[in-house]
């Protein structure tokens, strides 16, 4: 008889297969079981904290909730920051709704594990689960390539139109006409654009449109030069700083949205035919704002593009024994910004509206990738507003 310790035992092979089945586990699924009472969005799932019990959204941050999976790779978290609602897959999330150990979590979730089980049969699971995952790539690489598509459609459906709305909203910004001469090309308008959101409601698929109006739309240009993503911002004339009030069961929603796919994408605002100096804030406003009082600082050759996201800018964060490390970044990121080869300088321009020592630390994980990644890259900088203030947010107060 084999001895219980060893890894051919049995028992043991039938907890190791145990294990695979688990991580084959759709997630949701696990959630559904567990009694999670979650809303499926753009690959997330969010409620309320199993933990804490924190529900409730971020003010114009979007359809926010405190508990949040993601539902590509099941890493799950509290926006409310407790630390025992973190983790990833089927078998954390038990451990952490039903409070059980490991082994009792996998019972949990595939009932009794005594059968036996051969190295074979373990092996034949594994190669089961490796071609599930391969297939859903493929899968997922489609859909991507299909976004892009319907995005470069909306592009194009917007050449030609006339672009001077544009420029009261970017007025309302601080942008006058006379500090940006030249609209950027990558900035396109269209006059009636539909706000859709797909949402799953009763257990199917639907696009809510919730909102209809003036948009200004960005080109995000991946590494390569080439169309990836459209970025969305819709805006009213008629409101403060230009943003439309755009409610979800009542609640504000963010009046950006993008289509596509980002990897390694930016919206480049400014791009000298040679530049050596790159200046990134996150969003365009922002970033036009620092192309206009960077002008005299920064000099001729440096180029002005918009980061997206803080996320994006900042990437994945390598991780040490399961933790993230905030200012590191995970080198194996292949969606994160990298700045182009010929970039000597390359700069962050903050906003201030969010936690300026954590953003500042996070932003340092983009600046570290880039050292990694681009080789002509050698002076990094981080420019953080006044306090209170976005760069915007200051011109605003010089142009009054
Ligand atoms: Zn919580």
């Amino acid at each position: 008889m084999a001895d219980r310790r060893s890894p051919q035992h049995p028992r043991n092979l039938a907890f190791k297969a145990a294990i695979e089945q688990c991580r084959d586990m759709r997630i949701e699924l696990v959630a559904e079981r567990l009694d999670l009472e979650l809303i499926t969005a753009s690959g997330w799932a969010s409620g309320a904290c199993p933990k804490c019990g924190s529900a409730g959204h971020t003010p114009g941050s979007g359809p926010v909730d405190r508990f949040n999976i993601n539902l590509s790779d099941g890493g799950f978290f509290c926006r409310k920051g407790c630390d025992d609602a973190k983790g990833s897959g089927a078998i954390d999330l038990v451990m952490v709704v039903q409070g059980v150990s490991f082994k009792e979590a996998v019972r949990y979730l595939v009932g009794d594990v005594s059968y036996t089980v051969t190295e074979a049969e373990l092996e034949r699971q594994r190669a089961a689960r490796k071609r599930r995952n391969d297939q859903a790539e493929r899968n997922k690489a489609n859909r991507r390539q299909e976004a892009i598509e319907l995005a470069r459609g909306q592009w194009m459906r917007a050449r030609g139109e006339d672009r001077a709305p544009l420029r009261d909203y970017l007025a309302l910004r601080g942008i006058s006409r006379r500090a940006l001469r030249d609209l950027p090309v990558v900035l396109r308008y269209l006059p009636d654009y539909p706000y859709e959101l797909r949402r799953k409601i009763d257990g199917r698929w639907r696009t809510l449109e919730l909102h209809r109006g003036p948009v200004m739309l960005a080109a995000i240009q991946g590494d390569d030069g080439k169309f990836r993503c459209l970025h969305q911002t819709w805006f009213d004339l008629s409101r403060p700083k230009g943003k439309p009030e755009i409610l979800l069961d009542g609640v504000r929603q963010t009046n950006k949205l993008t289509r596509g796919s980002q990897r390694r994408g930016a919206i480049r605002l400014i791009t000298p035919p040679k530049f050596t100096t790159l200046v990134m804030g996150e969003g365009i406003e922002t970033t036009l704002t620092a192309a206009i009082a960077g002008r005299e600082i920064f000099g001729p050759d440096t180029a002005y593009w918009a980061g997206i996201s803080l996320g994006h800018m900042h990437g994945k964060f390598a991780r040490v024994d399961g933790k993230r490390q905030l200012g590191q970044p995970d080198l194996e990121d292949e969606r994160a910004f990298v700045p182009p080869e010929g970039v000597r300088r390359f700069i962050f321009i903050m906003d201030a509206d969010g936690k300026i020592e954590e953003t500042r630390t996070k932003l340092e994980a983009g600046l570290r990738r880039a050292k990694a990644q681009c080789s002509t890259c050698q002076r990094f900088q981080i420019v953080e507003p006044a306090k209170g203030q976005d760069l915007n947010d200051m011109l605003m107060g010089a142009t009054k």
